[in-house]
């Protein structure tokens, strides 16, 4: 844990995903003594996933232990942690400043934006309201609730995949409701997913509207539309898992930091470098290609890499703060 009286870096990470936990091994080795900001969800998204099995070296890894194992690597290197968040970060002045929930303050001469993605939600009114009363976007978290009933999952990509077939562990039968005609989904995925009996797939199919009880809230059926036959029908489930995607979580940087339409911080092509000196992006939150816990890792060395490079350009300098000025 982080040495309280510290409160300037050279190399401040935010995010505790692969992309952190990697750039925090190698800015520690690299002797830059980082501090890591963890977040809200210590260790992101492969903590409420289940088994990874593309991870080189490990044929099948619990998503939780991996984040653990990563964690455990990048404080014994000596990254210094911190569970907290960033509300604010302010690059007009050099070093550039981060404000914590806490109300702390950091200074930092190199910071690598690590914060990931979150889960996307369909958007409608009664999704939100049986948000944690029967509807989810982890079955690795809920999905235990669902034992001997019938749920649905919806989407059609890996994590609509790998949640259904993690349900037919709980659930009587799993109903996956995919927009497409066809998965997105690795082709070993959707083998799998086809050859489960306890597993069916409604196509060309979206949910309209999720009903259910007030007093206990619960969910007891979903209407879906099928749009190739442009009819409805009332299906019975207590559970739905929306496993539509994620998006970036850049909100910290909005207006600061130019994104892509979706929200992806955007990077000089094949580099970590955002448009302002010594801020570096890795991970989800710049990638809307790969999304890989492998390439966030191989993100996170390249960042730690270029902010080693920076931090040295800025040493090598004879003035403090040249490149910085040109922006601010
Ligand atoms: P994806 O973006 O791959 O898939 C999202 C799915 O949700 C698509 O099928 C999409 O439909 C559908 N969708 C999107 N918006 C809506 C909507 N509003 N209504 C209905 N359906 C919608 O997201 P994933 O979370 O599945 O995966 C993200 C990344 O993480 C991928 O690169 C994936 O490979 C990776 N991943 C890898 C895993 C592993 O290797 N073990 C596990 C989980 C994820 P459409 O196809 O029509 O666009």
């Amino acid at each position: 844990m982080l040495d309280a009286t510290r409160t300037h870096t050279s190399v401040l990470i935010i995010g505790s995903g692969p992309a952190g936990y990697t750039a925090g091994v190698y800015a520690a080795r690299a002797m830059l003594a980082p501090i890591l900001v963890q977040g809200i969800q210590p260790g992101g998204q492969l903590t409420i996933t289940t088994d990874v099995e593309n991870w080189p070296g490990d044929e099948s890894v619990e998503g939780p232990d991996l984040m653990i194992r990563m964690e455990a690597h990048a404080a014994q290197t000596g990254c210094d942690m911190i569970a907290d968040i960033v509300t604010d970060l302010d690059f007009k002045t050099y070093p550039y400043t981060a404000t914590l929930g806490s109300g702390k303050t950091l200074t930092a001469n190199s910071i690598i934006l690590a914060t990931g993605a979150q889960a996307r939600w369909l958007g409608l009114p009664s999704e939100e309201f049986f948000k944690g009363f029967g509807v989810s976007a982890c079955a690795t978290c809920d999905g235990f609730f669902y034992r001997g009933q019938d749920v649905m999952v919806v989407g059609g990509g890996n994590t609509a995949v790998e949640e259904a077939l993690f349900l037919t562990n709980f659930a009587s039968s799993v109903t996956l409701v995919h927009r497409g005609d066809s998965l997105r989904a690795e082709r070993i995925l959707q083998n799998r997913l086809f050859a489960n009996p306890k597993i069916k797939v409604l196509w060309s199919s979206e949910i309209v509207e999720i009903m259910g009880t007030t007093a206990p809230r619960g969910v007891e059926t979903v209407r879906v539309l099928d749009n190739a036959a442009v009819v409805t029908s009332d299906i019975a489930v207590k559970g739905v898992f929306i496993a539509i995607g994620h998006k970036p979580a850049s909100e910290l940087v909005a207006g600061k930091i130019e994104t892509h339409s979706g929200g992806y911080v955007r990077v000089e092509p094949g580099t970590t470098r955002t448009a302002i000196p010594g801020v570096f992006a890795a991970g989800d939150l710049t990638d809307h290609v790969y999304r890989q816990a492998v390439t966030s890792a191989g993100m996170g060395c390249m960042a730690a890499l270029d902010a080693e490079r920076f931090l040295a350009s800025q040493r090598a300098m004879a003035a403090e703060k040249p490149a910085v000025e040109d922006y601010v």
